[in-house]
């Protein structure tokens, strides 16, 4: 008989998985806060996914769950946005980009858009 894999168990797994196979990856680890509850440090929207994943033209987004575990709402949210997505755009920005930044965040992306600010 096979223990249930922990979702952190299974979490280990899929990112030495990621690693071996060349992935570049980001996870946001809970921490304890001083009331001794677990969260996760970060501002936004609630529910990101647990991976986050790149490899050449792939962009990958993971929500881990256990075999029985269940999606929140916002987890569920999450990946109907970001499964909506049609283009990607990962750019760096300065301060003295804040107005192409507003064209950008409050216009529908156009793929032919030179990217803003220096080459990274
Ligand atoms: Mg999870």
């Amino acid at each position: 008989m096979t223990l249930p894999l922990s979702e952190r168990d299974f979490q280990s797994q899929v990112i030495d998985l990621a690693r071996s196979t060349g992935w570049r990856l980001a996870h946001f680890r809970p921490g304890q806060t001083a009331g001794g509850r677990w969260a996760t440090q970060m501002s936004g929207d609630v529910g990101y996914p647990d991976l986050t994943l790149v490899r050449g033209d792939r962009l990958i987004f993971a929500e881990l769950k256990t075999s029985n575990g269940q999606a929140t709402p916002d987890q569920v949210e999450w990946i109907q946005a970001l499964t909506a997505a049609e283009h990607v755009t990962a750019q760096l920005w300065r301060p003295h980009d804040l107005t192409e930044i507003a064209t950008l965040l409050s216009h529908r992306l156009d793929p032919n858009t030179p990217p803003l600010g220096a080459a990274v």
